[in-house]
């Protein structure tokens, strides 16, 4: 699926300084949030602080599953909200409303939506926001509060009708249930690119954006383990959009991964810090008052991005799950897979490696997977800038953490877990398998009854390394 975000005014958003305002006026804002399904008509009634409402910036972001169109106000305020017929759209009327940015239409034709228009409504002198849909469709509205750099908020998600359905969901999977002795497929990993549409993560002044960097990381990682006999890789976002922490969670659940590995970059107020930081998750709190902030930032995603207040989950809900005795060997075998990663990674040339270290970090939590988060670089400093920006040095890295990847399941997984299934590919010889598996070439015959060299592609062979 293409994404295809146009930072349609986005000079202004990003000048824009939130005014601070008092928290009363916050907790009036979240309860007057408002979810239209289909809605014939639905007002909210936000009591405006200050003066009159402008209408900042707007933007646009298509995902698989929706399209998020977000319109930066100077103030919280009142909007409208309307799905219309002949032709199909949706009107959103904001009062107050001054247009700070150009008034031409914006196509987006991402077979949801052809295109936005803004229209100043001559009686009302509301600000109105079209969406001329392909054909009527459910959505959302909902008001976000300002955060860090962001302004007020007001969100429309547009749902994919097409979408495909979810997968069944599968009951939370214990490796061992999903993987017998026998049967067993490719690995299966979910690298998960950090950030994503509202939510930047990390920027460095030159203009590089960790959701960019963490996608492209991610992309030639999936691709270098998809190469590697026995494992294939997944993201849980293959575009520029938003993605909660639990979403992603739960798509590594419902794929079934045997393994998570989120993909992050940091920064520092001192240029000088650098290198390749591995996290697993730590069910306590972090001690270091660095890792703290740095958990903070990343924790943060859900309240830059904009979480939908029907997906908004109580802590609670996290907390109940960390209890769950199962949780403990999977903390360990994440160490283990920070550890593999953070060897593998040392051995690039131009990359330096910094302590494995453990830290609370949502994304990770209620996992019952090796999960592990690593910050690749930092922004701030200019040796890993460099570094990363260069498409040489990237493959050079990815191939490293498929290697550290695949060494830990080698040496953990694997033994723990009994045979694996290696189906034959084109390409492949009995050596060459009894190689990636640190076989040898008799106890790989041995072990699947087979005399001679003969392979034939689709077929499947036992394998265990070592
Ligand atoms: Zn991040």
């Amino acid at each position: 699926m293409s994404s295809r975000p146009l930072d349609h005014g986005s000079p202004l958003s990003r000048s824009y300084r939130p005014a601070a305002r008092p928290s009363a006026g916050t907790g009036r804002l979240v309860a007057g949030f408002v979810v239209g399904l289909l809605a014939g008509l639905a007002v909210v009634s936000l009591p405006a602080v200050g003066g009159a409402t402008d209408l900042l910036a707007v933007r646009h972001w298509s995902a698989p599953d929706h399209t998020r169109i977000v319109v930066d106000i100077s103030e919280p305020t009142a909007y409208l909200h309307r799905a219309l017929d002949d032709p199909p759209r949706i009107a959103v009327d904001i009062a107050g409303g001054r247009f700070l940015f150009p008034l031409d239409p914006i196509p987006i034709d991402d077979g949801l939506i052809r295109r936005l228009r803004f229209n100043v409504l001559s009686k009302s002198g509301k600000g109105q926001v079209v969406l001329d849909l392909e054909q009527s469709t459910p959505y959302d509205v909902f008001a976000l509060e300002p955060y860090q750099s962001k302004p007020n908020r007001v969100v429309i998600d547009v749902k994919r009708r097409s979408a495909i359905p979810r997968p069944p969901p599968v009951k939370r999977p214990r490796v061992e249930q999903e993987i017998g002795p026998e049967g067993f497929g490719d690995f299966l990993v979910m690298i998960d690119p950090g950030h994503g549409g509202e939510d930047s993560g990390r920027r460095n002044p030159d203009g590089t954006r960790e959701k960019v960097l963490a996608l492209q990381f991610a992309r030639d990682l999936k691709k270098t383990l998809d190469s590697r006999p026995g494992f294939r890789a997944d993201l849980t976002r293959d575009g520029d959009y938003f993605v909660s922490l639990r979403r992603r969670r739960e798509i590594a659940e419902r794929h079934g991964a045997h393994l998570f590995v989120s993909l992050h970059f940091n920064a520092a107020p001192s240029r000088s810090a650098r290198g390749t930081e591995v996290f697993f998750v730590s069910l306590k709190g972090a001690t270091l008052r660095a890792v703290r902030e740095l958990v903070q930032a990343e924790n943060s995603a859900d309240l830059v991005g904009g979480l939908p207040p029907a997906d908004r989950e109580t802590q609670d809900d996290l907390t109940k799950m960390l209890v769950d005795l199962r949780q403990s060997d999977s903390v360990e075998r994440s160490q283990q897979l920070a550890l593999a990663l953070t060897d593998r990674v040392g051995e690039v040339r131009g990359v330096r490696t910094r302590p494995v270290k453990q830290a609370g970090f949502a994304v990770l939590k209620s996992l019952f997977i090796p999960a592990v988060l690593v910050e690749i670089a930092f922004l701030s400093n200019p040796q890993d800038l460099r570094f990363v920006k260069s498409k040489r040095n990237r493959e050079r890295y990815v191939d490293a953490m498929a290697d550290g990847i695949v060494n830990y399941c080698e040496t953990v997984e694997i033994p723990r877990l009994g045979w694996r299934v290696h189906t034959v590919r084109q390409g492949d010889s009995l050596s060459k398998i009894a190689h990636v598996y640190a076989m040898s070439l008799d106890s790989l015959r041995e072990a699947n009854e087979i005399t001679g060299d003969k392979i034939r592609v689709g077929q499947k062979l036992r394998v265990r390394p070592r």
